[in-house]
């Protein structure tokens, strides 16, 4: 494939979308569930701070809701990068509820600022209505974290047994409205709930770059975009940024430009007999945090910000 120095040039008419049924399923039953929410709790993913975001939030969280972002993986990213384009990005943005924003960068496999969390959610507890609690929705794309988040909230929770009654009881009762988004409790005092929301993708990605990090990353299955245009694409950020422990992980001397160079090196040191396990490999290394800490998001033109037509 052909690229500039610094552009990846995509192959011609490259589209990439990936918006499952049960999705859209989500999509309507969560315009109800919001009606109780008093705080938003949005996760995405570090290493793309701004292509894992998702535009249709912004239609369906109410004005009057507030809007925190938790920007999870912090471990995976390259810091100093991720907490520049955060910071512009939540100055410069045209939704004020984004531009008031809360925000926060976590690691809930490591347990990075996750009491921080908690902690910011008591302070900015205000319920809508004092004697039920505040009500907390977590959301964002699939594999942000969301569940790792939830379930050390879980393990945080002050008086678990009491939840776990209260919520068999309370589970069939929105059983009806809700019946993929669960709830749960985290402080008894002030009471704060927590509801998870299954993950959603926006219905359509017209940044196709944007859907390639969010292959990269997880959020969006390889096999939409196809295995060796993500790891071009990995290979592709990782020469630009500099980042080079793939060839310390890779067992290479020198850096490779090439893909089809890297693959054939990575088949024959890892006696790997077929290229479509070697681009798993490579993938899997990446995911594992093996190939160094990078972040992607960065100079995303303003128009394509939200990943909506320029
Ligand atoms: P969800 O789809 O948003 O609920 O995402 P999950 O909680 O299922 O997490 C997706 C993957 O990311 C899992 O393999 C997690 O172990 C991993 N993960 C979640 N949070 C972190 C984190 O902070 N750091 C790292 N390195 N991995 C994480």
């Amino acid at each position: 494939m052909k690229k500039a120095v610094e552009e990846y040039i995509l192959p011609k008419n490259f589209k990439l979308n990936w918006f499952p049924g049960h999705m859209a399923k989500t999509y309507r039953v969560l315009p109800e569930a919001m009606k109780k929410v008093d705080i938003f709790l949005e996760v995405r993913d570090s290493r793309i701070p701004i292509s894992s975001g998702n535009c249709e939030l912004d239609v369906l969280i109410p004005p009057n809701v507030k809007r925190f972002i938790f920007f999870n993986k912090f471990d995976l990213c390259d810091r100093n990068k991720t907490e520049k384009i955060v910071q512009k990005y939540l100055k410069e943005s045209d939704n004020e509820q984004i531009r008031n924003a809360k925000y926060m960068f976590l690691s809930a496999k490591t347990g990075l600022n996750l009491k921080k969390i908690v902690d910011l959610v008591i302070r900015e507890n205000n319920p809508k209505f004092k004697t039920v609690g505040t009500w907390c929705m977590v959301g964002g794309i699939p594999n942000v974290g969301k569940s790792t988040m939830i379930n050390a909230f879980r393990t945080m929770s002050y008086d678990l047994k009491e939840l776990e009654t209260k919520k068999k009881a309370t589970t069939g009762v929105h059983a009806t409205t809700t019946r993929h988004i669960d709830f749960f409790k985290v402080n008894a005092s002030p009471v704060i709930y927590i509801m998870d929301t299954p993950g959603i993708m926006q219905p359509k990605i017209y940044n196709p770059e944007s859907g390639l990090k969010l292959s990269i990353c997880g959020n969006i299955k390889e096999k939409i975009a196809g295995k060796e245009i993500i790891c071009d694409y990995l290979l592709f950020h990782l020469n630009k940024e500099n980042v080079l422990e793939y060839k310390k992980a890779f067992r290479l001397q020198n850096q490779v430009k090439d893909l089809s160079e890297l693959l054939k090196h990575v088949m024959e040191q890892f006696k790997i007999q077929n290229s479509n396990h070697a681009f798993d490999f490579i993938l899997k290394y990446f995911k594992d945090g093996r190939l160094g800490n990078i972040t992607f998001d960065e100079n995303i033109p303003k128009e394509l910000i939200y990943m909506k037509k320029p």
